[in-house]
């Protein structure tokens, strides 16, 4: 079956990140992305240099007309940039019953520049969050959606279970927090479950640094479960697909790495 994946995110300009991730990790999974772009960022391989939100009134028109013509099998949300744009998103989820939604709340980049124009954390959590079936954040991200203040980047001494948990008892159905950031030999994602149950996984920690990783997890593990795979499943073979193109990925400038989704 080739699924049908409504992706709300943002574009990157150099290829690395945003929409072009979500669009050849799902095309290399057979689907089609459907793309409603949330904002235009000016950035390179090496830093983001700012960002144009697109006009609400303008997505409303594109969603309307996608709506008319298709269905979705699944969602994946990437850079929302303001509340405004989180609200839009939960009104079109609304109209979307019964599609998994795989949330990748996207704060800042790899290169520490801010991809939204508020402070988003409660409203993602508070009015997102309950609508997904998952939240992808790296630690960093978990940590401030968790409540923890501060800015993306800070330092939190909030670990990862009690992150997971606190992320479930506000709301969040399933959580995979990846470990990208940490700076042990290994990459360790943990899966938390409203339910209790957690799992993890280990991959060996690649040399690079690398553009639109979390990005590439999200929408492969969205056209896996819009493929009708179980969730559990889609995240390991998300996990599994993002090492394989990290294996592969190049780097195109000066700053960094670029994964090969194919
Ligand atoms: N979305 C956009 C539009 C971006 O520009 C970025 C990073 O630059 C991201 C998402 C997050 O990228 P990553 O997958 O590296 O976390």
């Amino acid at each position: 079956m080739k699924p049908n994946i409504l992706v709300i995110a943002g574009h990157d300009p150099s290829g690395g990140a945003g929409i072009h991730a979500d669009i050849e990790a799902i095309h290399d999974l057979g689907g089609l992305a459907s793309t409603l772009i949330t904002a235009l960022t000016v950035q390179n391989s090496q830093h983001v240099r700012g960002f144009q939100l697109t006009d609400i009134d303008l997505l409303e028109r594109q969603a309307d007309a996608l709506l008319a013509d298709y269905d979705f099998q699944a969602v994946k949300i990437g850079m929302t940039g303001s509340l405004a744009t989180v609200r839009f998103i939960a009104r079109l989820l609304a109209r979307l019953p019964g599609v998994p939604v795989i949330l990748d709340p996207v704060l800042a980049a790899e290169s520490g520049g801010s991809l939204t124009r508020e402070s988003l954390g409660d409203a993602m959590i508070g009015e997102l969050a309950p609508l997904c079936e998952l939240l992808t954040p790296n630690l960093p991200e978990a940590r401030l959606l968790a409540g923890d203040g501060g800015t993306p980047g800070a330092t939190s001494t909030q670990s990862v279970a009690d992150c997971g948990q606190r992320l479930c008892q506000r709301g969040a159905r399933a959580v995979l927090i990846t470990g990208t950031h940490d700076d042990t030999d290994q990459v360790s994602n943990h899966l938390f479950r409203g339910t209790g149950e957690t799992q993890s996984w280990h991959w060996q920690r690649l040399p690079h640094v690398y553009h639109g990783s979390g990005c590439t997890l999200a929408s492969s593990i969205a056209c896996l479960r819009g493929q009708g795979m179980p969730l559990e499943q889609a995240v390991a073979e998300g996990q599994a697909r993002v090492d394989h193109y990290l294996r592969a990925a190049w780097r195109p400038g000066q700053g960094q790495h670029v994964p090969d989704r194919r």
